[in-house]
């Protein structure tokens, strides 16, 4: 055979970012979509946008569930337009979070705190205003500003082991590390796991929220995946993985944020802390659940699809009978559900964001609109479609007023149900 002809498909299957097996289970293929924070600015409407497949597999090696790369993350991140402080469940939630760990490892003046992945300084605010030295790291060079601006310091860097071995030469190693909802975004993880531990002081704690797999699972959630989101994890997979980077979780603990989180307390390997029921506790649900066998994986496509099936069936019978649908949210997850189902301006005729970033821009891919809160009271929809329905119970609260003319709203996931 002429080995300059077509390859063999191990030389072309892509492989696991974690261990480099190629992957060859699919956990679900949603098409082509363009990148989800790629809001379409007024003046690029008429030029043409990419789009890239937006196909989920696992690894029957480690089982991870993972994206490919088809953008270095500098073009992602490097003018996001998600301000976490636009969230007020998710900034309570970092309250709660900082006041909880400030008590119970006696966190203060002379400890270290680093948050990866910082934002806008969300988080950070709580531990600053507490008097206990707290830096940022974050890749985005206009959200990073805006975290300065509040008076957290904030380095403008992507996190791996060649930033954390000059964090902690300059300010010394953090006695507390926090990566909230940035382990997905990484194309490296062995990289970043390794800057957890070179950065980590010995005796000291990282904790790292993610949207939990399973929950990914049971609520039927494929809208959280997205190219900037290369990993879906489980701690079935992270458990192993942090001990082959000299890490390893001593707790672990289900959320309800995001639509269902994980959080997972480090330390390094030989810290003298035992194991507490958490990580016994995960790792028993996620075997029972069935995360070690490829039966698992398998089953979730053919599960979205009925997602969709469910959603466009509703908007269709909606709009034929002369009803108005206007959306809710522009966040990343609207724009993979849109995508996928094929919803256009002749099913959601625009929606509504409080971020002033995205007010004006169009959502890629479906060309939707995107305008200021108060359109939904000048527009009175029949429907308003909620696209951040892990938020669905503030947004409900926020728009209440679209009672007085009888709009109602619409959850899309884990199925299509339409609210009083
Ligand atoms: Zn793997």
């Amino acid at each position: 055979m002429n080995a300059s002809s077509s390859p063999s498909p191990s030389a072309t299957a892509p492989r696991c970012r974690a261990c480099g097996d190629v992957l060859s289970e699919t956990f679900c293929d949603l098409g082509a979509s363009p990148m989800a924070n790629s809001y379409i600015r007024p003046g690029d409407a008429a030029r043409p946008e990419p789009f890239y497949p937006l196909h989920a597999r696992v690894c029957t090696g480690c089982w991870l569930v993972q994206l490919e790369e088809f953008e270095p993350p500098a073009a992602i991140f490097g003018d996001y337009a998600y301000f976490s402080s636009f969230s007020d469940s998710w900034v309570d939630h970092a309250r709660r979070y900082v006041e909880s760990v400030v008590e119970r490892f006696g966190l203060g003046p002379a400890s270290r705190v680093v948050e990866i992945a910082s934002n806008d300084g969300y988080l950070l605010q709580f531990f600053v205003r507490r008097g206990i030295p707290a830096l940022g790291v974050e890749p985005a060079a206009n959200i990073a500003a805006e975290a300065v601006r509040r008076g957290i310091p904030t380095v403008v860097r992507f996190f791996g082991a060649a930033t954390a071995a000059e964090l902690a030469a300059d300010g010394g190693p953090a006695d507390w590390i926090v990566a909230n909802n940035v382990m997905a975004h990484v194309p490296d993880l062995n990289d970043f796991v390794e800057g957890i531990r070179v950065l980590l002081k010995p005796g000291g704690t990282a904790t790292a929220e993610f949207a939990w797999l399973v929950e990914l699972v049971r609520r039927r959630a494929f809208d959280t995946i997205y190219h900037e989101h290369f990993s879906y994890l489980s701690l079935t997979f992270l458990a192993r993985f942090l001990r082959r980077h000299g890490l390893r979780a001593f707790d672990a603990e289900a959320l309800s944020t995001h639509g269902g989180s994980l959080r997972v307390w480090m330390c390094h390997v030989d810290d003298p802390r035992p194991d507490l029921p958490g990580v016994g506790r995960v790792l028993d649900e996620e075997r029972r659940e069935g995360l070690e066998t490829i039966e698992y994986y398998r089953a979730f496509g053919p599960r979205i699809a009925e997602v969709k099936f469910a959603l466009l069936e509703f908007l269709i019978g909606a709009r034929r009978a002369g009803r108005l649908v206007a959306g809710y949210g522009a966040p990343a997850k609207g724009n993979t559900l849109l995508n996928y189902c094929g919803i256009r301006t002749d099913m959601v005729a625009f929606t509504v964001d409080r971020n002033p970033h995205k007010q004006g821009c169009l959502l890629p891919g479906t060309r939707i609109p995107i305008h200021a809160p108060d359109r939904v009271f000048e527009a009175r929809p029949d429907y308003l479609l909620i696209l951040p329905w892990n938020l669905g119970d503030e947004v409900m609260a926020q728009m209440a007023g679209i009672r007085q003319w009888g709009g109602r709203f619409v959850v899309p996931i884990p199925t299509t149900e339409v609210r009083p």
